[in-house]
């Protein structure tokens, strides 16, 4: 039995975690960094909140006989996948990233391309009053200053305190999302331009498309460097890599 750690948060750490589930060869858990308060429905064991660093991470390898590690979180979280090459370095448990297919710039899109979060809400009212703000609710504070500007926040769950934004309004929603829907939202919102982050990806994809009809600006903060080491933008390529490892699980246990 080989014990496969998934790192996830996704909906391709789900789609191979629903791939992978009832294969009596491997026993596979998934990891969650516990920030969303109704999760998606997981077809595999789920553990729940941060490991305490790379450090933590190495330790769970250690203690839960890990044999391969998939990192499949988020392109922009850097933390948990630098902790994942520093523990597998560690511990010697092969890792793999499963990355998302970046998006391609159209010829017809207008993206106005920054490298942080801060830029992006630095130029924001400069772009359009009407803002669609698609980013992580850990990032909405950053678009405090931008006074000038109605927003239209998407976000997987209601946030527990107002938010730090003069004129705003709450839509909820979690991906996949279909082109018919966002094009709807961004003209019923009137929006005249779109925040989001180069999270790359089908399920989320969509807004861009709508965006591009509507030939809106949109503003796309540029994702972190990858970390290094073996990857794959599919899940298919993950299975394939699970079943291409050959080595003897037992002599990388050791810390
Ligand atoms: P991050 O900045 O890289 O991670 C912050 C800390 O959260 C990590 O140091 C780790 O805590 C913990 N953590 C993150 N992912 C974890 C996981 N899968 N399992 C266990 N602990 C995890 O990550 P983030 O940007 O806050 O994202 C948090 C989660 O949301 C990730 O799972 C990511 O895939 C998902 N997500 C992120 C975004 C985004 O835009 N950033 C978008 C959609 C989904 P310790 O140091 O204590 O281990």
């Amino acid at each position: 039995m080989t014990r496969i750690l998934i790192l996830g948060g996704t909906t391709q750490a789900r789609q191979l975690a629903e791939r992978l589930a009832g294969r009596a060869d491997l026993d596979v858990t998934l990891s969650l960094a516990g920030r969303t308060l109704a999760p998606m429905r997981l077809p595999v064991p789920v553990r729940s909140g941060g490991f305490g660093g790379a450090a933590g991470l190495a330790q769970y390898l250690a203690e839960h006989e890990i044999d391969r590690l998939i990192d499949a979180t988020h392109p922009f979280a850097a933390d948990i996948s630098r902790a994942a090459r520093l523990a597998g370095d560690q511990t010697q448990v092969p890792r793999l990233l499963l990355l998302r297919q970046a998006w391609r710039r159209h010829p017809l899109d207008r993206w106005i391309e920054v490298d942080s979060i801060e830029a992006a809400a630095q130029i924001v009212g400069r772009v359009g009053r009407r803002a669609f703000l698609t980013v992580g609710a850990g990032e909405i504070d950053a678009f405090a200053p931008a006074t000038g500007v109605r927003f239209i926040v998407r976000m997987i769950d209601r946030p527990r305190n107002p938010l730090p934004l003069r004129f705003h309004e709450v839509v909820l929603g979690g991906g996949p999302f279909a082109l018919v829907e966002e094009r709807q939202l961004l003209q019923m919102k009137a929006i005249d331009v779109l925040v989001c982050k180069a999270s790359g990806g089908a399920a989320t994809e969509a807004k861009l498309v709508a965006a591009r009809e509507l030939s809106l600006p949109v503003i796309m903060v540029r994702r972190p460097p990858v970390e290094r080491g073996l990857s794959v933008d599919t899940v298919e390529g993950a299975i394939d890599w699970l079943a291409g490892l050959d080595e003897r699980p037992e002599a990388r246990r050791t810390l």
